[in-house]
């Protein structure tokens, strides 16, 4: 008897429990439902819309002699202790000038840096040699290498014509700069760069192209430019996959003559 008793009470206490699980779950439906209007409502302060933290670092853009202060200063004119030869790893036969600039030595290989980097802000000088009157490739060729492997041109290109993909500020066989913006030759050009790094996945799949945008003179040449591998002389370009890497400047090997000064990197990873 008492068995039977009992049902009709945990009958109850079923449909009392379920009306107030339904009646939270409503509850929380509308308290979901008011957080998304509370989102969506068009702020009506400014404040609203106005972030205070994290504070940003403090960087004095011409804390190191015109660097900025949180800059790797590569190249300041006294000496190329941030520099290797590229074959070998030996010191830099490259000359040093009383200008504060440095000239490719002829046939004495690439340069590059000791350390090591991933993406990267960077700025360089370079000065064509007047002295060079060579045609086509061979007037003033150098260039510089991001990760010792993606080459932004140099070349003297006034009145000098070459394949466009090959000009000054071209990614080398990849993508011709937006306009020619050279200094006059003999003169200073600047580049700043903006490089994103490639990729890669453990198997060794590029997942990501890597980027980069150049400033020549001030002037955007090249805008977000999705790098399509290594800048082959010959042949398509390459994925290989690789991790961080040095800044590489070239020595052509055909008398270029070309200065370079000031050159400084702002690591972006
Ligand atoms: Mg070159």
């Amino acid at each position: 008897m008492k068995k039977y008793a009992l049902l009709p009470l945990f009958t109850i206490f079923l449909i009392s429990c379920g009306q107030t699980q339904e009646s939270k779950t409503e509850e929380s439906m509308e308290k979901e439902s008011e957080k998304e209007e509370v989102t969506q409502t068009e702020p009506t302060n400014p404040e609203e819309t106005e972030f205070w933290e994290p504070a940003r670092d403090i960087v004095n853009p011409t804390g190191q002699n015109g660097a900025p202060s949180d800059a790797i200063v590569l190249f300041d004119g006294t000496n190329t202790d941030e520099w290797i030869a590229t074959e070998g790893g030996g010191p830099v036969q490259w000359v040093v000038n009383d200008d504060g600039s440095m000239t490719v030595k002829d046939k004495t290989g690439d340069i590059q840096t000791k350390r090591n980097f991933g993406s990267v802000q960077l700025h360089v000088e370079w000065r064509s040699n007047p002295d060079n009157t060579a045609e086509n490739q061979a007037r003033s060729n150098s260039g510089v290498f991001l990760q010792g492997l993606y080459e932004v041109q140099v070349l003297d290109n006034n009145d000098n014509p070459t394949y466009i993909n090959g000009q000054a500020a071209s990614i080398y066989k990849q993508s011709p700069p937006l306009v020619q913006a050279l200094v006059p030759t003999g003169e200073w050009n600047t580049y700043d760069i903006i490089f994103h790094a490639p990729e890669f996945d453990a198997e060794g799949n590029k997942t990501k192209s890597g980027t980069i945008t150049v400033l020549h003179n001030g002037v955007l040449v090249q805008d977000h430019f999705e790098i399509q591998g290594t800048t082959e002389y010959i042949g398509w370009p390459k994925n290989d996959p690789h991790g961080k890497g040095p800044i590489k400047l070239q020595d052509h090997k055909d008398m270029s003559g070309v200065s370079y000064r000031n050159i400084w990197v702002r690591e972006l990873d």
